[in-house]
């Protein structure tokens, strides 16, 4: 079994091979592990890799990680975001990356005001009009920037998607690619406090194309943690504190 360090490795390369193909910086592209059910121990050896930042999807987990490694590196909140629980992370995450309803900046609004600073948010953008997911539709995402921009505690910085689950990730390449043209778009528009500086999109199963599409930041999380799972045989002290983390949650 290859260890973190050697994962984030690989997927540094191939995300510079990615960049080779479509005459892009690497440097343009940020490497945010998605760190759901993962312990600190495991961000901790992510860190040490160079690993900057890490996307978390459920607060109550983050809380726990965010207690004992705190600003060690930076949090971004990845995962849909219940309105009653914005509060617990203002101030503790550098981007929300999740708002996917103008309720939603609504309230971030009003606890950044309350906190006395202001709060950086992606547009989550459900790109392929799925059932199951979160996000504004691509033909409301202008509009939803304009309103979201207009808020004075809060700064749209770009766009977020989870594209579909897919075996063949160039199946995604045209979600990947409408994307891009929307996010240009909305950074032409010059709306204000709306800037067009992050695009995240890219998971374990499909970063290269994103890579190539226009990505400048990727969530992956199996590609670098391994598969998810609570494996009681193999590791009991982590069994018990991800069952902490869940039973909590
Ligand atoms: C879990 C998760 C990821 C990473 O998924 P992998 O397929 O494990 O790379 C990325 N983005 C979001 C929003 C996630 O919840």
């Amino acid at each position: 079994m290859t260890s973190i360090s050697e994962n984030i490795e690989a997927v540094r390369a191939r995300i510079a091979e990615a960049c080779g193909r479509s005459s892009r910086d690497p440097a343009d592209v940020v490497l945010c592990p998605a760190s759901k059910t993962r312990t600190p121990e495991e961000v901790r050896e992510a860190i040490a890799a160079g690993v900057r930042v890490f996307g978390e999807n459920y607060v109550q987990e983050f809380l726990e990680k965010y207690e004992v490694l705190g600003d060690e590196c930076s949090w971004h909140m990845i995962g849909h975001l219940q309105r009653n629980k914005v509060r617990r992370i203002v101030g503790k995450v550098s981007l929300i990356q999740s708002v996917d309803s103008i309720d939603l900046a609504r309230t971030i609004e009003k606890e950044a005001e309350r906190a006395g600073i202001s709060v950086d948010v992606l547009l989550e953008v459900n790109v392929a009009g799925e059932e199951s997911k979160w996000g504004f539709a691509p033909n409301e995402t202008l509009e939803a920037a304009r309103t979201v921009g207009s808020m004075p505690h809060v700064n749209v910085k770009g766009l977020m998607t989870s594209a579909p689950y897919t075996e063949d990730p160039e199946s995604n390449r045209m979600h990947f690619r409408s994307l891009k043209r929307l996010f240009d778009e909305i950074g032409d528009a010059g709306l204000d406090g709306v800037s067009a500086e992050i695009l995240s999109m890219g998971m374990s199963g499909d970063y290269e194309v994103a890579v190539e599409e226009g990505s400048t930041m990727v969530r992956i999380g199996t590609a670098i943690f391994g598969e998810r799972h609570y494996p009681e045989k193999e590791n009991p002290e982590r069994h018990r504190t991800l069952q902490l983390i869940t039973n909590r949650r």
